[in-house]
């Protein structure tokens, strides 16, 4: 059974970005939550974890043996739409971040920031195939409406691109996580 961990951005004592009367540590919990519904729904192991120390979420995921690892956030500072990151590198954590940010754009009216790369802390100091999703822009009116009213979809879309990786892993990628 394959282990994937969720980890909502910030909390604690950090809410994150504010804008539009949300913030971002309780949207990304409430993703976060329907993420690990969805998922346990169809057999994956779950493991959802906050907190607002970064090194902490990265142990957590590594002593857990985790097979992926997500991190949920929102994104701010006067864009708009839905972008997501991998650790430069890693085709796994490539792959995955396209199968995420591919149902999301498929299933919401968000504009497509694409796949992107970045050396972030949780994607750099996890041991297995890591992406961070940047869902929507919490200081843009329409993506902050997305982020209060259609938490379910982000999270059913989200759950739907990590099926997809173990359905349909590409012809190149090699050292697929496997567990049984
Ligand atoms: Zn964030």
């Amino acid at each position: 059974m394959y282990r994937i961990m969720i980890n909502p951005g910030h909390g604690g004592n950090d809410p994150g970005a504010c804008g539009n009367g949300l913030q971002e540590a309780d949207v990304a919990l409430n993703i976060g939550k329907l993420i690990e519904k969805y998922l346990k729904a169809v057999g994956y192991d779950t493991k959802l974890f906050q907190f607002d120390g970064l090194q902490t979420i990265c142990d957590t995921a590594n002593d857990w043996n985790a097979d992926l690892f997500v991190s949920i956030h929102c994104n701010a500072g006067g864009g708009t739409g839905t972008e997501t990151y991998y650790y430069q590198g890693s085709a796994n954590g490539e792959t995955l971040a396209a199968y995420v940010q591919n149902q999301i754009v498929k299933s919401l009216p968000v504009v497509n920031r694409g796949v992107k790369y970045a050396n972030f802390f949780v994607l750099k100091y996890t041991d297995m195939p890591a992406v961070l999703v940047e869902t929507a822009f919490i200081d843009n009116a329409n993506d902050a409406r997305l982020l209060r009213d259609r938490q379910d979809d982000f999270a059913r879309a989200i759950a739907r691109g990590i099926s997809d990786f173990y359905a349909f892993p590409k012809p190149d990628v090699v050292d697929l996580p496997c567990r049984h």
